[in-house]
């Protein structure tokens, strides 16, 4: 290895979004830490994130956790495993406030408390009405925690490698050994030889054509842990956000239909008081996707064609301007309309993955149906299937899911620091990580990988993404097979090694390869629907046959799937209506 610089840390956290800069709290105080990140910290998508994160604080109306809980696991159909659910519910309470005295300028309510806003599935007293339980800061909220952790990880000298693109997990006898990074300012290998890897690597948006996620979301800890033996659970479940803007995708937080925002068809009616009264515009986001997807395969989109309007014009532009202050710029620069005034035009944008690397209640990596860990190797956040978030997500439950889940990840983590020392750095550690980039970089084919990516991003949006058949998967998977075949030939225009971005968007054309097999390989598989799984062949749920969770492993590049059983503590699943 002597192309290789060679780190020897306790842990490496893989991801400086919520999840892995919690994770580095927790573990840094005590621990020798690493922090891996591709981009600079604070570009991570956690920075993106708009509307707000949820907590029973009853801070502005009555509230309670159980009622949070109840929400979330009606949200996620049925499918999230309900003592996760709990943790994540009752934690997220001392965990806003922990923030708060983190730092987190909130905004708050006259007398001082933190404010709180509506958001979809979230009611009062078991599915009555909507409720006030999202703590905000504006429509920056994601953007306010990142920033807050990242100035506390300063202040607790965690070791920064940023720029640093993490290629391959090394695991020695079953157990994690430490990572392979490359330079990305230099092009350079370096080994870091450790204890524990923590992934936080984010979500995988980048799969479809239409997405809300940052250029970064490319699903690498995913693809890179599934490459590595380790199964993908429920990758299936892939979410779209009702509110993306129309052609681009960008995202229009739920906050605003929180703040009274409402979806308007080509009729100029509101048309989700039909297809869900109690909730209307604030149901859950699978359902008004569907019924937005519905609305404009029956001709009442905007002038026929296929988008509809969220309409703010109501709401008054001191409301607007205060509380939304970033998406109305955005929909100024963009589009060029003032949302105060002027309806905006939108459309479902691929958002949030629900499933991912299966762990359990305290972030270890867990591979099979018995939820054996493997010793040493966590996961938390997007990159994450814990199960709390099931079919579908509810907003504001990731920004907690990352913060609850990246702390116990980071506890746990700590706890085996103590009890256990690395197993010795393989000899060839870093050699499937060097064939990957030599591959790439002394290739022949000229087919550049920009095409390659836009006809997957198109096959993806096409054939898997709000509704689904058994024939459009079958072909999204006949495509995605030559898809690899074209990708495997093609090699960046730059060869080079300083800042050679077009190789790393190479590897990561990749990784979103691996996954968007794995998700329709499982979505032709589940013969239901169920959350953000909807198959037009098979519309209704299915508890009998398939209450249970994906299990998707790599043998040799055949996918094999298994299932393992569905956590139901408290509520009994029941027919979803809103
Ligand atoms: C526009 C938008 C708005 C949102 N709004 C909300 C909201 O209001 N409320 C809510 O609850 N949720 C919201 N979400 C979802 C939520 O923001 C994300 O799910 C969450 O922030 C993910 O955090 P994370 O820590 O898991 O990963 P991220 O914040 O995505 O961070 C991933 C990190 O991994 C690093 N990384 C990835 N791959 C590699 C690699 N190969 N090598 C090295 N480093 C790597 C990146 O550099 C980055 O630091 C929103 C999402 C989007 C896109």
């Amino acid at each position: 290895m002597s192309d290789v610089v060679v780190h020897r840390f306790d842990a490496v956290i893989v991801g400086a979004g919520g999840a892995g800069l919690m994770a580095a709290l927790q573990t840094s105080a005590y621990a020798n830490v690493a922090v891996l990140s591709k981009l600079y910290p604070t570009r991570s998508h956690t920075g993106a994130a708009q509307g707000g994160i949820g907590a029973a604080l009853g801070n502005v109306e009555e509230d309670h956790w159980e009622w949070h809980m109840f929400d979330t696991v009606k949200g996620g159909d049925y499918l999230s495993d309900q003592d996760a659910v709990e943790i994540m519910c009752r934690d997220a309470i001392d965990t806003v406030y922990e923030l708060e005295h983190r730092g987190l300028p909130f905004n708050r309510t006259p007398d001082g408390r933190i404010d709180q806003r509506r958001f979809g599935g979230h009611t009062r007293n078991f599915g009555e009405a909507p409720v006030r339980r999202a703590c905000y800061a504006a429509d920056r909220t994601g953007h306010m925690i990142l920033q807050t952790l990242y100035q506390q990880c300063i202040k607790a000298r965690v070791n920064f490698f940023n720029e640093y693109h993490v290629l391959d997990l090394i695991l020695s006898e079953g157990r994690v050994a430490g990572v392979v990074a490359r330079d990305i300012q230099t092009g350079g290998l370096h080994v870091f030889h450790c204890k524990v890897v923590i992934f936080g690597t984010g979500g995988y948006g980048r799969a479809f054509k239409i997405t809300s996620n940052s250029l970064a979301g490319t699903g690498d800890g995913v693809a890179i842990c599934y490459r590595a033996g380790i199964p993908l659970e429920d990758v299936e479940f892939y979410q779209f956000h009702p509110t993306g803007m129309y052609r681009m995708g960008f995202l229009i937080t739920e906050g605003a239909r929180g703040e009274g925002a409402i979806l308007i068809n080509g009729l100029g009616e509101r048309f989700m008081e039909r297809y869900a009264p109690t909730l209307k515009d604030l149901a859950p986001r699978d359902l008004v996707s569907r019924c937005m997807y519905n609305e404009i395969r029956e001709g009442r989109g905007i002038n026929g064609e296929d988008y509809l309007y969220l309409d703010l014009t109501h709401l008054g532009r001191e409301v607007v301007e205060a509380k939304l202050p970033d998406i109305t710029e955005f929909v100024r620069v963009y589009f060029g309309i003032d949302p105060a005034t002027t309806p905006v035009p939108v459309q479902p944008t691929a958002h949030y993955a629900m499933g991912g690397i299966p762990t359990d209640l305290d972030g270890r990596v867990v591979i099979d149906e018995a939820n054996t860990p493997v010793p040493g190797l966590y996961a938390a956040g997007e990159c994450a299937c814990v199960s709390v978030h099931g079919a579908n997500r509810l907003g504001t439950n990731s920004l907690v899911d990352i913060i609850v889940f990246g702390r116990r990840a980071g506890r746990d983590a700590l706890r085996f620091i103590q009890q256990n020392e690395a197993p010795p750095l393989p000899a060839d550690a870093a050699d499937r990580a060097r064939a990957q980039v030599n591959h790439f970089l002394n290739g022949e084919s000229a087919e550049p990988v920009a095409n390659v990516r836009e006809d997957l991003r198109s096959t993806m949006m096409d054939l898997a993404s709000v509704v689904r058949t058994a024939q459009g998967l079958t072909e999204c998977l006949s495509r995605l097979r030559q898809i690899r075949e074209r990708y495997l030939r093609t090699r960046p225009g730059d060869r080079g090694n300083t800042f050679n971005t077009d190789l790393l968007e190479t590897i990561e054309v990749g990784y979103l390869i691996d996954i968007s097999e794995v998700l329709a390989t499982s979505a032709l598989a589940r013969t239901e629907s169920r959350g953000a799984h909807f198959r037009e062949d098979f519309p209704e749920r299915n508890d009998r046959d398939w209450l249970k969770h994906t299990l998707a492993y790599n043998r040799d590049g055949r996918i094999e799937l298994r299932y393992k059983p569905v956590r139901i503590t408290t509520f009994q699943p029941k027919a979803r209506t809103y």
